[in-house]
């Protein structure tokens, strides 16, 4: 009983496999077209007459080349590194992927563009005016958007509105988002241990590790990450002598000072000297217990998604 089951599951495959080749087909020949072919029959057809084709030759010739595609991420990969292998900013892709943590994972998926700035995949009738007014607040500029792009190959007029289909991509030069973003604490030599489960150094006690440790130098300057105000400067049991930089959205703590140059109500600014790295409260040597808090709910986060 089981042969005849499995063979008209087979069958279904099948069918179902070709219908995908089919569709997979027919899409391939419709987007075969585009680069020129259909391009240019846009252009020949567009407004009320014909260009002629000379003037749609040199049209073209014009067009900025921008391309995007998909990216696997290898797990050899960095942010930074595919950066400069495609020879853009690695805000560029940051800001076009909207990536809020930086750390990539081996075989996430990315959009990869030949281009500075940000890319714009519109939805299907999506107003140019709308887009550029959005770019403009990360520093989009209509003139470059309007003349980089050639919109007569990408737009389409409808009541009085130059719409976009879907898919279509346009190139935002000088756009780029910004992300929350802090100064280095301290100068650290390097890290000894990270957000995340850990055995206590001096307590052997497993326990979540609140923050980053930074090692540094006795005495290196503390600077404050972000303007803030300081909401506590003191001793503060196993952190020993501890500040707290509380800025619009995430609280900074600074702990196992040995020198506190702020008080509770103190503006500082970013890169602020607001102390200096010692080993007071549970520690076994000078560093920086650093960490980041949101100030909605009061839990700490990766520093390192704040960091770079
Ligand atoms: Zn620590």
């Amino acid at each position: 009983m089981k042969l005849p089951s499995k063979k008209l599951l087979l069958s279904l495959s099948l069918l179902f496999f070709l219908g995908l080749a089919f569709t997979k087909v027919f899409s391939l020949n419709l987007s075969k077209q585009t680069p020129k072919a259909l391009e240019q029959e846009l252009l020949l057809t567009s407004s009320n007459g014909i260009l002629p084709e000379r003037e749609a030759n040199a049209i073209l010739g014009r067009i900025e080349n921008l391309e995007v595609k998909t990216h696997d991420v290898k797990p050899y990969e960095w942010l930074e590194k595919i950066a400069k292998d495609v020879g853009i900013p690695a805000i560029a892709i940051r800001s076009t992927n909207n990536l809020e943590d930086p750390h990539l994972r081996p075989h996430q998926k990315i959009m990869l563009q030949n281009k500075k700035g940000m890319v714009h995949i519109a939805k299907e009738g999506e107003s140019l005016e709308s887009i550029i007014k959005a770019y403009e607040r990360m520093g989009g500029k209509r003139e470059t958007i309007l003349s980089l792009n050639d919109l007569s190959l990408i737009t389409y007029l409808e009541a009085g509105q130059l719409l976009l289909r879907e898919g279509t991509k346009l190139w935002i030069p000088t756009a780029y988002r910004s992300y929350p973003f802090l100064a280095r604490p301290v100068n650290w030599l390097r890290i000894s241990s990270r957000f995340g489960v850990r055995r206590h150094p001096v307590t052997r006690v497993r326990r979540f590790h609140e923050g980053t440790d930074l090692v540094a130098k006795y005495g290196a300057p503390v600077y404050a990450g972000q303007n803030g105000e300081i909401t506590f400067a003191g001793w503060q049991g196993g952190y020993g002598y501890m500040i707290d930089v509380r800025h619009s959205k995430i609280t900074t703590r600074y702990g196992h000072l040995s020198q506190i140059y702020v008080k509770v109500g103190d503006q500082v600014k970013k890169k602020q000297l607001i102390g200096r790295v010692g080993s007071t409260g549970l520690s076994t040597g000078p560093h920086l217990h650093f960490e980041v808090r949101r100030n909605s709910d009061g839990r700490s986060v990766k520093p390192s998604k704040y960091l770079y």
